[in-house]
């Protein structure tokens, strides 16, 4: 253990980092995916319900392929150093990270070096098998670029079973078949994409800069290709006017891609987007509790897929019970429910909670304060 200590004081383990943009999905961090940031931002940053607010509203940036890999470099030489460290601690399995956790809580607390540590660290933990390319839509990089930046890393880490990253359904709408496969092949697994609705009147309100057709295109095409697919769906986007067409054209849209996961993020209005300000002007009417139910239901309602339909996210629908504990009406697991076989267990379970007054669900006006995206 002196040894160890030795090694942070001599300064050979502070001194390495990597870029790390702000957000992933939180199916990600489950798995402690390493996080490579290719891009910067989000080159869009209009949608009036986020306007890019995780990433600050910052202008959009390409990264060069030559600074990704020279990340993934660091990527390497932090994560041999972890090894040998934990070789010196005389350990073995995954305690010998414990070690080198230990030790690392000893590192100056310069934010992105601490950070470039614990995320190799805990990707290393757990068995340094995924990985995310940050920021919000790295494919709309040129594709070869991509491509080269996932073989060098698939290359330099032959432990990576999956690579996924955030996409824009427009920007993949605009790439050619070709080359969504070449992205593919290079070792591309999973793209995450954020549908929202179905309904043209409610994207095109909310600025989402792509038609329900596009998205459907988009979504056909990396099935295509081999890559799994996860579309995030955000109940009560529409407010009440709007809410059934919402439901009823995103089961519609849904239905024609038929995504590996539907992932639902209900609507809240967020510090620093448009959409607070509509509903601080009165301009937009939030669902209440049993109105977002009902609005979900008739999407499941409506579903005719093979998806796996996932409730991982808080803003989903919780209540208190009589101890004022918290309970989430839908489990928040990353697989959640298989459909078509577990769609009656979703509805009953949204019957359920139809029958809990209503007063003691979780609001949507709850969340704004957080501020979470
Ligand atoms: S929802 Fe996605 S595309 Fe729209 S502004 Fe936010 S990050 Fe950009």
């Amino acid at each position: 253990m002196n040894t160890c200590k030795s090694n942070i004081e001599k300064g050979k383990l502070a001194g390495l980092s990597f870029e790390l943009g702000p957000i992933r999905p939180p199916s990600e961090g489950g798995s402690n995916s390493l996080l490579i940031r290719v891009t910067r931002n989000c080159p869009w940053n209009r949608c009036t319900f986020c306007f890019g607010r995780a990433y600050e509203h910052e202008k959009f940036q390409m990264r060069t392929v030559d600074d990704v890999k020279a990340d993934i470099d660091n990527v390497a030489l932090i994560s041999a150093e972890i090894n040998n460290l934990s070789k010196e601690a005389s350990t073995s399995g995954n305690i010998k990270y414990l070690a080198a956790r230990t030790l690392f809580n000893r590192l100056p607390l310069i934010d992105n070096i601490h950070q470039s540590y614990f995320n190799v660290l805990n990707w290393l933990q757990s068995g340094a098998k995924t990985v995310f390319l940050q920021d919000a839509d790295t494919p709309v990089m040129p594709t070869q670029q991509l491509v080269e930046i996932i073989l060098y890393l698939r290359n330099k880490f032959p432990t990576i079973e999956r690579v996924t990253s955030y996409a824009r359904a427009k920007t993949i709408y605009k790439k050619k078949d070709d080359e969504i496969a070449d992205l593919h092949n290079a070792g591309l697994s999973r793209l995450h994409i954020g549908l929202e609705t179905g309904d043209d009147d409610l994207l095109k309100k909310v600025q989402k800069g792509v038609t329900a057709e596009e998205h459907i295109i988009a979504g056909k095409k990396i099935k295509k290709a081999g890559i799994q697919l996860s579309e995030y769906i955000m109940p009560g986007l529409g407010g009440k006017i709007m809410s059934t067409q919402h439901a009823e054209n995103t089961a519609r849209v849904l239905n024609a891609i038929d995504p590996d996961f539907i992932r639902s993020r209900p609507f809240s209005p967020l510090p620093g987007t448009p959409m607070l300000d509509d509903y601080i002007n009165n301009k937009l009417e939030i669902l209440s509790s049993h109105e977002r139910l009902k609005e979900i239901k008739i999407l499941i309602s409506d579903l005719n897929v093979t998806s796996r339909v996932c409730f991982d996210h808080f803003r989903n629908p919780a209540y208190y019970n009589a101890n004022g504990q918290v309970f989430h009406l839908l489990k928040q697991d990353y697989d959640g429910y298989k459909f078509p076989d577990e769609k009656e267990t979703v509805l009953a379970l949204i019957e359920k909670g139809l029958n809990i007054s209503e007063n003691q669900f979780l609001q949507t006006k709850d969340f704004i304060h957080l501020g979470i995206i």
